[in-house]
């Protein structure tokens, strides 16, 4: 039988991209991306870097990831130069450990094209790049995490200036369809609740990128503050951004969760600075 549907669907999807080619989202270039029936995801298998971000990125650029891959430290999740061994405490977090439990991260931050992404994505207003990155982080997740050892999710705070700026808080988005994804997967996420009320920056500070060692600690000092303390007391919680890269900034949320009655604070990143 001919299936008209399909025939149609190929018709209408060639007249959209002859009347609005698809712009990739890193280099500019127009190209052809990938037909609707490739983007289906329907289980954890499917959540692929090279699938998701087929439609947004052009062959040049999409092949311009690397996945963060054991063997890395069980504390701060960077990966060891060495592809040889068993995960384990690297020699920076055994001197000086982090206040976080663990860290972990889906992609490698000095790499190509994910980097110049997560750029656009943050910088450039491309938020349509949240769609795949939420699943990305997603499946980060349920690959490192027990889902049961997670009471609430909550994204590193922008300043409210800064957010004014730009409109959206990247590290918000990377989590807000978390529950949709999970009741897709067939996943039971009850234990877990997104919190947005309870870290807030209040102190302006200089772009991190901008500063070195111990500048970075002093710029971000005292910057965050807790309020409505009682919702994080004896609470295990997630903390989400874009980027780890020499973790300060997390710490130092972590610092404030902590000194409120948190159990432990976990950090999960779309990419990490190796
Ligand atoms: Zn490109
Ligand atoms: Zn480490």
């Amino acid at each position: 039988m001919i299936d008209f549907r399909k025939i149609w669907d190929r018709i209408a999807y060639a007249l959209v991209e002859a009347v609005f080619p698809t712009k990739c989202l890193v280099c500019g270039e127009f190209f052809s991306p990938p037909q609707r029936e490739d983007m289906l995801w329907e289980d954890l298998q499917d959540i692929t870097y090279q699938r998701l971000m087929a439609p947004f990125l052009c062959p040049t650029c999409l092949p311009g990831f690397s996945p963060v891959e054991s063997p890395i430290c069980s504390k701060c999740g960077i990966m060891f130069r060495s592809r040889d061994g068993e995960d384990r405490v690297c020699s920076n977090c055994s001197m000086t450990p982090g206040r976080f439990r663990m860290a972990r991260a889906l992609g490698i931050y000095n790499d190509q094209t994910f980097k110049k992404a997560i750029h656009s994505y943050k910088y450039d207003e491309k938020i349509q790049l949240a769609r795949p990155f939420e699943k990305l982080l997603f499946s980060v997740f349920i690959r490192h995490w027990n889902k049961n050892d997670i009471d609430l999710v909550m994204p590193v705070p922008l300043h409210i200036k800064r957010f004014r700026e730009r409109g959206f808080n990247q590290a918000y988005h990377l989590i807000r369809h978390w529950p949709r994804i999970a009741e897709k997967l067939d996943i039971d996420l009850s234990v877990m609740r997104i919190e947005r009320n309870v870290i807030f920056k209040t102190k302006k500070t200089k772009p991190q990128a901008t500063l070195k060692g111990k500048d970075r600690k002093k710029n971000l000092a005292g910057a965050f503050s807790v309020k409505n303390a009682h919702k994080i007391r004896g609470k295990r919680i997630l903390l989400v951004d874009d980027v780890f890269t020499t973790g300060t900034t997390a710490d130092e949320c972590v610092k404030e969760l902590l000194k409120n009655g948190a159990e432990y604070v976990d950090i999960i990143t779309l990419a990490r600075r190796m």
